[in-house]
């Protein structure tokens, strides 16, 4: 990669894969962003670096993978999925290192991504403004979940009740070609949900 302080070019240490039975170590490090952290050889500079990863969580037959957008890359993602093993696996491709820690922790909350990408749609009609809205957490004994996006330059938090979220679990249910549409592995984001929901 390519410091954007200083312009010097460095080989990346990529990690290939974080399986959370083998590597718990590594997914604490993902959820924390530092996993993706770099720093210049030449300058010192933190940096975001960007591979393609597989996280795999075996228990709750959950896999995602970080895409570097390449078609190859995408088809080994394919092929590696496509075996029995992953019968009843529920298979998602993200493009971004943020994207992939706010999957983590939607499957980590129990929350279902479809639901939760229609409760951020409706959620982005309600305040009226075009924002990238991120699932940053569910709180208290009324699981309330508060997403993130930025604004002027600042991280603003919008708090929603958790009925909003079953609301929208309920129209993900009583449309099932929804659901059928994210087997494999696909991904599930804004334009996702945009597709049904114009
Ligand atoms: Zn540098």
């Amino acid at each position: 990669m390519k410091c954007n302080r200083c312009g010097a070019a460095f080989e990346v240490d990529a990690v290939a894969a974080v399986n959370t039975e083998r590597n718990p170590e590594l997914k604490e490090k993902l959820i924390s962003g530092e996993l993706f952290v770099r720093e210049c050889p030449q300058c010192g500079a933190r940096l975001l670096a960007k591979f393609p990863l597989l996280y795999h969580d075996p228990a709750e037959k959950l896999m995602i993978w970080l895409s570097d957008g390449s078609a190859d890359t995408e088809a080994r993602m394919q092929a590696a999925v496509g075996g029995e093993d992953f019968a009843g696996y529920t298979g998602r491709i993200v493009d971004t290192p943020g994207a992939l820690i706010e999957k983590v922790k939607i499957f980590d909350a129990g929350l279902d991504d479809i639901s939760l990408e229609v409760a951020k749609f409706v959620t982005r009609q309600e305040l009226g403004k075009d924002v990238a809205l991120l699932f940053f957490g569910l709180d208290g004994a009324d699981n309330e979940i508060t997403l993130t996006y930025p604004e002027a330059g600042q991280m603003q938090l919008v708090k929603i009740g958790f009925n909003v979220y079953e609301d929208c679990a309920g129209i993900i249910l009583r449309n099932p070609d929804i659901k059928k549409s994210a087997t494999g592995l696909c991904r599930v984001d804004r334009g996702f949900v945009e597709a049904f929901l114009r």
